[in-house]
């Protein structure tokens, strides 16, 4: 595929799995996609799962990330984990955002940038998620709500920072519906995503920003999603349960 960015492909087990069931799930992904460097790869376990998922993936090609933290560093926040905390077992990536802590946890555009910074301070690389509601796709408002998350979100960040981190395309809508975003609509997102980059930065910071496409991605729909010029990798739920699928949509993408 001739693209500067490297693909990353991300899974996003959300709160599924026992730690048994994670071990089983990435030593059977970890055996499947072994020969893999065109992508780089990432799983996201449930925080009860890093400790071991860290030990299996150690000397493999698969990165481990977390599916949220706090913006703090330490203290009294009952329930809370700090990015310090993550390091601890060699986590390198951590999703910011997603539209299910965006909706069920009130999560705001500026708690998601403090986040994002605390990731940075500790070295870890965001995942930030992006991504407009049915309805809001409905009235037009599309890159009204884009435009509003990436500034956001990304308030604060340096050049370096911003290309460091990865953007998540994620239409709500699409997202463990089954209805997946069309590659014209995912394509056309995304280069208006890279544009608001290019705006807040310069063009050649924004071409070096990874921008993932999430919501239903399927080993069916992988390659053409990942054909388009500015989709640089995915954010999978679903199919990121079961080693099949996910191992599919890792070798159909390349
Ligand atoms: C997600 O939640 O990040 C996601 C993309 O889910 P699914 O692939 O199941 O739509």
């Amino acid at each position: 595929m001739n693209k500067d960015r490297k693909l990353i492909i991300a899974g996003n087990w959300k709160m599924n799995k026992t730690v048994a069931e994670a071990v089983d799930l990435v030593n059977g992904l970890k055996r499947e996609l072994a020969s893999i460097k065109e992508v780089d790869l990432v799983v996201c376990p449930p925080f009860t799962a890093l400790t071991d998922v860290s030990k299996v993936v150690l000397d493999s090609n698969i990165r481990l990330g977390a599916q949220n933290m706090s913006e703090h560093n330490f203290g009294a926040f009952t329930g809370e984990i700090a990015a310090a905390m993550l390091k601890e077992f060699s986590v390198r990536y951590v999703i910011l955002g997603h539209s299910e802590r965006r909706q069920y946890q009130k999560e705001s555009n500026e708690l998601i940038a403090k986040k994002a910074l605390a990731a940075h301070a500790a070295a870890l690389k965001p995942i930030v998620c992006v991504g407009e509601t049915l309805a809001e796709r409905e009235a037009d408002q599309t890159e009204k709500v884009l435009e509003t998350q990436v500034r956001g979100s990304l308030a604060g960040a340096t050049s370096d920072q911003v290309e460091e981190t990865v953007i998540a395309y994620e239409p709500v809508w699409a997202i463990g519906t089954g209805k997946t975003a069309t590659t014209e609509q995912a394509q056309a997102a995304h280069a208006f995503i890279r544009k608001v980059l290019a705006a807040m930065f310069t063009e050649a910071v924004a071409r070096r920003v990874r921008i993932q496409y999430g919501g239903s991605v399927k080993p069916a729909n992988a390659r053409e999603l990942m054909g388009q010029p500015d989709v640089d990798g995915a954010l999978v739920g679903g199919a990121a349960l079961e080693v099949r699928s996910f191992s599919d949509i890792v070798k159909n993408s390349i």
